[in-house]
């Protein structure tokens, strides 16, 4: 216990250290990175709205935790002083890898762990947040939040990556060994929200393609659209907002939508109406505790099952949640959640999806 406490003081200074490591770095370069594909205009979603420097929310009451309550949550609230919150390694299935990269036109998802996603479309691969990192913080997750569920899969054993979809800087979802790594075996497009390309260009990988909320590009016959999301952004004490964060849908023969890390807002209708029906919508169940701080930020299990509604998705798949162990509820609290809601609402629960990770689905 003390041990974990400390870790979780030398993660605060790890942060201190990293906000003075990149006081001087520049996040916003501004022009087209690598051989940019045309960046076409989607009608009915809204840009991310900015002041000064930072972006903003769409809802003008946004308002997060002040880091003194989010700072006084890390070091003293959290639940890894409360025996049942303990986390245990979720059973995992190993991915029939010879199908997938077999598969030319059947859409499937597979989990990987947290808010990673392995998507098939039209013959098409492509991942969401990947994160294969056994400790999720800075310095190449020298420091960090540990991953107690293993990865079902490889990153080399993965079928060919044709791009990877990025919801925001935050480490648990943009992972810098992670990244490196799929760049350097399968040089994917990385399909990424506003100031994340100039993120990865200084980190060498040029193959990007940046966006604002409402706009979109065709990757490998698939339309890729960016879309609002209600969250933050930041690797350290000086760069909060200035990246970007997003949700993102896919388009081609069916619908796709990943949520990225989210709390409840209208934005789910508006995608809802400007992109719907989805055949399929990924959305976090994990990490909506406390309420007081994540709120504004994260949905709960009930919200989740409420933005499907609100985006006309068919199929609802369950991610951010078994993983890393950054949540204050206790880790398998979102499934009974999940499965309350489910019941209360009517819903046909198999249309509502938690996997394990590493298990395939068709969608
Ligand atoms: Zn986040």
């Amino acid at each position: 216990m003390i041990a974990r406490t400390a870790r979780r003081t030398l993660l605060v200074f790890a942060l201190l250290l990293a906000f003075a490591h990149s006081a001087g770095e520049t996040t916003l370069a501004a022009g087209p990175i690598g051989a940019t594909p045309a960046i076409i205009a989607v009608d009915g979603l809204s840009a991310a709205p900015r002041a000064g420097r930072a972006f903003k929310n769409l809802d003008p009451e946004y308002k997060r935790a002040s880091y003194y309550q989010r700072l006084h949550s890390l070091i003293v609230g959290g639940t890894w002083l409360v025996p049942e919150s303990r986390v245990t390694p979720l059973a995992t299935v190993a991915p029939d890898v010879r199908a997938l990269r077999e598969n030319g036109h059947d859409a499937t998802v597979t989990w990987i762990g947290h808010s990673t996603l392995l998507v098939q479309l039209d013959g098409v691969t492509f991942l969401t947040d990947p994160t294969w990192a056994e400790k999720s913080g800075p310095f190449g997750g020298l420091v960090g939040v540990r991953r107690y569920t293993p990865a079902p899969v490889s990153l080399e054993d993965l079928p060919p990556i044709d791009f990877v979809l990025i919801s925001h800087d935050h480490y648990d979802h943009l992972d810098e060994p992670t990244v490196r790594r799929l760049a350097r075996i399968f040089n994917p497009t990385f399909v990424v929200p506003l100031g994340i390309g100039s993120w990865l260009a200084d980190r060498g990988i040029t193959n990007s393609v940046e966006l604002n909320w409402g706009q979109s590009v065709k990757v490998k016959g698939l339309t890729v659209v960016c879309t609002p999301a209600q969250h933050g952004s930041g690797r350290t004490l000086v760069d909060q907002g200035h990246r970007l964060w997003a949700s993102w849908a896919v388009l081609g023969s069916q619908r796709f939508y990943f949520a990225g890390d989210t709390g409840y807002y209208s934005h789910f209708k508006e995608i809802g109406d400007a992109l719907g029906p989805f055949d399929l919508a990924a959305l976090p169940i994990g990490s909506y505790t406390p309420r007081s701080i994540a709120r504004p930020g994260h949905i709960s299990p009930e919200e989740a099952l409420q933005a499907s509604t609100d985006l006309r998705a068919a199929r609802f798949i369950g991610i951010h949640w078994g993983t890393f162990d950054l949540a204050r509820e206790p880790y398998r609290e979102p499934l009974a959640r999940i499965a309350a809601e489910v019941g209360r609402r009517g819903l046909d629960p198999a249309a509502v999806w938690i996997p394990k990770p590493g298990e395939t689905l068709p969608w």
